[in-house]
């Protein structure tokens, strides 16, 4: 029987965006890398107006709310965890998707579901890029979901995403939905005039602001060129980084936000870098970011077992991209959770085996590394692959030259077509890494991923794993985006060991050493949250109305100040 809430939201979204049987609501209920939580129902607004109507009447009928755009997230942030002592509403925003280019392209309004992907081609045409690439980029991660996770990605010139410009709901302390217009562009006097204009594009350039807040990490390379600084470049819970939507986690209703675009780089040139010491990678690094004022591109490092394990269980996902593009990822993605689902509810079949059909099927098609990759992989342990725009390309041959010039190290200078399969060996990690450790015997089913931002004048940044925990892992996947030390380190743990027992054995080094976590994936429900960043969710979010438990906090309603 349905309730008067469940018949008033679908009577504003109508009835196929309101999903509340078990099968349709488990892919939002369940993460990309979490087991799904208790969900009442899902719903799909169609536009902003209708997100409003149906915050409105949830919060009216005491319901905790979940924000999710595109689910890409990594620690549980974006899906329900467990049970919740009342009913939990996700208000999904991937049908929201509009992306509205001002200032001649400079800057863009971006709704809740926009992606980073149409992102990028919508400001194409103005010659400018999108202030944020990640790794889920081509599987359809959002523009409002990487600013409220302050995501940070493989793009070094731009930092984390950030902005102080967005517009979002919250619930005041006395129980009260309120809209906030901060985006700068002026737009009416009440919440549903508002969301009406905005939803119909109906302003123009005279209505937007110039404003003096920030709509990206405009500090960021200054930041990232202090290379003696005694702390990390950027992590979640820097409060730097938390500003309204920006860190929010899900703690507001975001309805859109504005952010700055950046010139878009033409010539592009890739150096690949292997070496036996990786201490060549740190003089290159800081020799970079000291010597040549402009900053590279793109930075990422690839340790040699990563890049067999990206290599031999990332290869659907490596062909599919680089034959059908990284518009197919979404559908391929959705298609496995679904599998994945049925597979995990059967009787007959165990977690292991989608991955090992999977595996089975890609092992016969040929090796899609080129083989000076693959040799060099086997000769060198660390690796790194370096883009930079033409007009540094000399200064960087340069440093390079006087560095990578001996027996125990190498580089190359990439082709177009080698610079396009080394960046997707490395894209495929995160889903290689999970699959790797659900199929090798040795291994615990469950990956212990953790993503930790060192200090930026850390050199000992190769090293992995804390002395103490060494017999506990079968083997230590690392990649970096490595000009902001920022390490995702993939923990295979051996069978029959206490993932959770290893997991704070290596936070207690990470502590010890000084590094901050997460780094970039934000807190979800695999860390918990710093006290600043407690404080800045019970500043948002008074009455612990939204995503509550997010950070490992209370789960549990904060009684209404009347
Ligand atoms: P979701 O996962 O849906 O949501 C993220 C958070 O934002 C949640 O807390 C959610 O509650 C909140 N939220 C979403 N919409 C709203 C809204 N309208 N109002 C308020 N809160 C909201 N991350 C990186 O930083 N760098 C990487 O390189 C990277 N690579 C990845 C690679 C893969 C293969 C995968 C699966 C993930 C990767 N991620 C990476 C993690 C993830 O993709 C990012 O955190 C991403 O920004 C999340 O975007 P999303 O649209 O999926 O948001």
């Amino acid at each position: 029987m349905k309730s008067y809430l469940q018949n008033k939201v679908k009577e504003t979204v109508g009835e196929k965006n309101f999903l509340i049987n078990e099968k349709e609501k488990t892919p939002y209920a369940s993460g990309w890398r979490t087991e799904p939580g208790d969900c009442e129902f899902v719903v799909l607004p169609n536009s902003l107006l209708e997100m409003w109507k149906v915050l409105k009447l949830c919060i009216e009928n005491d319901k905790y709310i979940l924000m999710q755009a595109a689910n890409t997230s990594l620690t549980g942030g974006s899906t329900p965890n467990g049970k919740y002592n009342k009913g939990l509403v996700i208000i999904n925003t991937t049908k929201l998707q509009t992306i509205i280019p001002i200032k001649n392209g400079s800057q863009v309004l971006a709704f809740p579901g926009s992606t980073l992907y149409d992102l990028e081609k919508k400001v194409k045409p103005f010659n400018r890029a999108p202030h944020s690439e990640i790794g889920s980029s081509c599987i359809g991660a959002s523009v409002v979901g990487g600013v409220c996770n302050n995501s940070g990605g493989a793009l070094i010139k731009r930092g984390p995403a950030y902005t102080e410009l967005s517009l979002f709901a919250s619930v005041n302390k006395s129980g009260k939905l309120e809209l906030h217009n901060k985006l700068g562009v002026e737009l009416g006097n009440n919440p549903e005039e508002i969301l009406r204009n905005l939803d119909n594009q109906n302003f123009d350039e005279k209505q937007i602001k110039n404003s003096n807040s920030k709509a990206s990490s405009t500090d960021y390379s200054n930041i990232i060129k202090d290379i003696d600084a005694n702390s990390p470049a950027r992590y979640n819970a820097d409060n730097k980084r938390l500003y309204d939507a920006s860190g929010c986690a899900g703690k507001l209703a975001v309805f859109a936000v504005r952010l700055d675009t950046f010139e878009k780089e033409n010539n592009e040139r890739t150096f690949y870098y292997s070496t036996n010491n990786p201490h060549d990678l740190t003089r290159l690094r800081k020799k970079i970011l000291t010597e040549i004022s402009e900053l590279p591109i793109y930075a990422e490092y690839m340790h040699s077992e990563a890049y067999e394990v990206s290599k031999k269980y990332g290869k659907d996902a490596f062909y599919l991209i680089y034959y059908l593009g990284t518009s197919s990822m979404p559908f391929f993605y959705k298609t496995k959770s679904k599998l994945e689902n049925f597979f995990r509810k059967s009787n007959f079949f165990s977690h292991r085996t989608l991955d090992l059909i999977l595996n089975i099927i890609v092992s016969f098609l040929p090796n899609q590394m080129p083989k000076l990759y693959n040799k060099l992989n086997k000769k060198y342990p660390h690796h790194l692959i370096l883009k930079c725009d033409q007009g540094i390309y000399n200064q960087v041959l340069k440093i390079s030259k006087a560095i990578f010039d001996k027996d125990n190290n190498n580089f190359v200078v990439t082709t177009s077509k080698e610079s396009k399969k080394l960046t997707l060996n490395r894209f495929v990690f995160a889903g290689a890494s999970a699959r790797c450790a659900n199929l090798e015997d040795e291994a615990n089913s469950e990956l212990l991923p953790l993503d930790v931002a060192l200090k930026r004048n850390d050199d000992n940044w190769y090293k992995d794993v804390a002395d103490n925990a060494k017999d506990d892992i079968f083997k230590t996947l690392t990649v970096a985006h490595f000009f902001c030390l920022v390490f995702h380190r993939e923990y295979v743990v051996k069978k029959g060991k206490n993932i959770t027992k290893v997991k704070n054995k290596l936070l207690k080094w990470f502590d010890q050493i000084e590094a901050k976590y997460p780094a970039e994936h934000n807190v979800g429900h695999m860390y918990e949250a710093d006290d600043n960043l407690k404080k800045f969710y019970q500043k948002l979010d008074p009455n612990n109305i939204f995503n509550p438990g997010i950070g490992k906090t209370s789960k549990t309603l904060v009684k209404k100040k009347n």
